[in-house]
């Protein structure tokens, strides 16, 4: 069986590499020049079960109205463009909000991520790729009591296991946060002893080189311009250099998969969400680099280390496929930095941070699109990963594997299905 994988980013090489392992011939295309150098470029690198959450909640009506017009908010909404594919998304959004919705999107999001958690071990005892993995867990700070209490609440109510730790606690698991628990920056924190941290770029990367031994081949800097449907069944891509025929079709382009499809009468709800991180580089023998993720809850950022470099990612921006840098949102993530890990990096400015900015794939209630595409055989759709695409890639892999090969998942794919907008 020889199948596409339209798509080398994080998603579409792990499934490439599953697809594999069960058997097929795979080809890989993508416009870039290698694998992930879009959304999974530079992202925050947390893997966590326990913080794959929606970001439609029932606090967010309330927490918009106190971020309108606040321009270091860390979600920015653009009320002076109009945009009807951004209305139409964010009224599908705001039905998400409901206490019952988001219990349900949470429980399908902790499945999938439970799920890809095990997938990924699988991966790296298979393959054998580096990735700078920190197994330690992630620690969610919180800067004030309230903040505090509302995140406990919040773990609680999930079922998800956390310990409760004070800041002194917080500071003997990560000794480079003791300066700012001595200046009152840290009421407590959660620790997630289950989840980790590692460099989805370099694992992207690293997987796809351990996939060409693997019967998997690439096409680079091709364009895919349109899907070619005979008879109501994908039969091939048509990129510059003509029509590569296939036995099944994966699209997981990421924010390139609306387009794609949309020809198709196959209509994704998927918005562009805009976020930032910025790569602060420090000396090899630095001792306060902090080990574990974190979790900046107030500021709503998230740190990783990968080797010497300290990752900081955060922000959500409504403006459409706008992909260019701007300082105003570098700078409170940089502060944060800063602020948390005073010395490395003190004195640094936007233009040392090594800033980036991703589109993260979002569907409105938070979980992503896995399966059969409607009304053309062949054809299956892993995309809309949003925030969580490093989370959940390894698991989605599976699950579409085993669709494609024609398997039943270790999962029920309906709460992921696109036909679940039906009734949204
Ligand atoms: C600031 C930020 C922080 C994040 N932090 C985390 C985190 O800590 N943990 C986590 O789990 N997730 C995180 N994410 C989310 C995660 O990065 C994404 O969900 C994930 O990278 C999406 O992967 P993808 O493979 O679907 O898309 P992409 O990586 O964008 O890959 C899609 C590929 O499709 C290609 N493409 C598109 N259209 C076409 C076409 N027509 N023809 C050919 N090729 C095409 C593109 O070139 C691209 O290579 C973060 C995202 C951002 C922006």
């Amino acid at each position: 069986m020889h199948v596409l994988v339209l798509g080398a980013g994080v998603v579409g090489i792990t499934t490439a590499y599953a697809l594999a392992e069960a058997g097929a011939r795979v080809t890989v295309i993508d416009r870039r020049s290698g694998p992930a150098q879009e959304t999974s470029a530079a992202n925050g690198g947390h893997l966590s079960a326990s913080q794959a959450r929606p970001w439609a909640t029932p606090a967010v009506p309330r927490q918009l109205v106190k971020w309108l017009g606040r321009p270091d908010a860390p979600l920015r909404l653009p009320l002076a463009r109009w945009d009807p594919e951004l209305w139409r998304w964010g009224m599908r959004y705001l039905r998400n909000c409901t206490p019952a919705r988001y219990r349900a999107n949470a429980q399908s999001l902790l499945s999938l991520a439970q799920l890809s958690s095990d997938a990924l071990e699988d991966i790296v005892a298979s393959s054998g790729v580096e990735f700078d993995h920190h197994t330690g867990g992630l620690l969610h700070l919180n800067r004030s009591a309230k903040s505090l209490d509302r995140a406990q609440r919040d773990t609680e109510r999930l079922l998800v296991g956390a310990d409760l730790l004070t800041a002194e606690e917080c500071a003997r698991i990560e000794p480079a946060l003791a300066s700012a628990g001595a200046r009152g920056l840290i009421a407590g924190g959660l620790l997630y002893r289950d989840a980790s941290t590692g460099d989805a770029a370099k694992f992207t990367a690293a997987l796809a080189a351990a996939s060409a031994h693997r019967q998997v081949a690439f096409r680079y800097d091709t364009e895919v311009d349109r899907i070619e449907v005979a008879s109501r069944t994908a039969t091939g891509v048509h990129t510059a250099a003509g029509l590569e025929a296939a036995d099944a079709i994966v699209v997981a382009l990421g924010m390139g998969s609306r387009a794609l499809l949309a020809p198709l009468g196959i209509d994704l709800p998927l918005y562009p969400v805009k976020g930032y991180s910025i790569t602060l580089p420090a000396s090899p023998a630095e001792p306060r680099l902090p080990r574990i993720g974190i979790i900046d809850d107030d500021r709503k950022v998230v740190f990783a280390r990968f080797g010497t470099t300290l990752r900081g990612a955060g922000t959500a921006e409504f403006a459409g496929f706008d992909t260019r840098i701007d300082d105003r949102r570098v700078r409170p993530i940089l502060a944060a930095a800063q602020e948390l890990f005073p010395g490395p990096f003190d004195g640094a400015t936007a233009a040392d941070a090594n800033a980036w900015t991703g589109l993260r794939p979002m569907t409105p209630d938070g979980p992503p699109i896995l399966g059969a595409a409607p009304g053309v055989a062949g054809l299956f759709l892993n995309t809309g990963h949003g925030p969580l695409g490093w989370t959940l890639a390894a698991g989605s892999a599976r699950i579409l594997a085993d669709l494609v090969h024609e398997r039943t998942p270790p999962l029920d794919p309906a709460p992921y299905s696109v036909a679940r907008f039906h009734a949204q």
